[in-house]
This record gives structure tokens, sequence and C-alpha cells, in this order.
């Protein structure tokens, strides 16, 4: 994992969750900005830090984070939340490329994809 200092991640849901902003819609993304990302993930895997996570936690939904963009700020963060396209270019479930600020690391999917 990435340690300490400020980035936007972006979490992939394994099952959309209702999504608390929307009452229409439903979500399967949540793009975050923390100075801490070990820390915050603490705070998400207990339901803490937003709504959104603790909906999605109280349903038991697994969910990973699979992009991190390491020193972006809250504009960024700002700027991708706006965009509405998360699903087209989230590595698991688009196609198309990760949008850029700096460098952003896509984690590598977890263990489920035939590890030897
Ligand atoms: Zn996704």
């Amino acid at each position: 994992m990435i340690g300490k200092g400020k980035c936007v991640y972006m979490i992939h849901f394994d099952r959309p969750v209702g999504d608390v902003s929307n009452p229409h819609g439903s979500a399967q993304h949540y793009i975050g900005y923390t100075t801490d990302l070990e820390a915050r993930m603490k705070e998400h895997r207990a339901g803490n830090g937003s709504k959104l996570m603790a909906a999605v936690s109280a349903q038991g939904i697994a969910w990973r984070v699979v992009v991190v963009w390491p020193g972006a700020g809250r504009d960024w963060e700002r700027q991708l939340k706006r965009r509405k396209d998360t699903p087209r270019w989230c590595p698991i479930c688009g196609q198309q490329e990760v949008p850029h600020s700096e460098e952003a690391i896509l984690v590598e999917k977890e263990s489920e994809d035939n590890e030897q």
C-alpha cells in the first residue's frame, strides 16, 4: 500500500449500493481524498468516513481500492466526481483510460484472478 501523503483514491464495490446522494440512482464507486490512505481505509472498513461507505459496510458489500492518484488534492477529487462517467474508466468495469493527474497508480486486482 501507499504510505502517508495526500492522495485521491477510487473504490469499486462488488455490487451496486443505493446512492445516498441520488435517491433514484445506485452507485458502484466512491471517490475520496485523504492525507493518510491507510487510516482512511481503516475508517471505511469500519463503516466510517462517508455515508456511502457506511451503507456499503452495513450491506456487507465487498469493495477494493482500484485507483490511487498520489499527490492529488481536493480539486482533482471534485473534478472526478463531476465527470459522472466513472464506470467507463474504472479498471474493473470500464475500458477507457483512467484520467490523469500526476501519476495514477492502478492498484492490482487481488487474488481472485488466478494467482499461482
Ligand atoms: Zn468499477
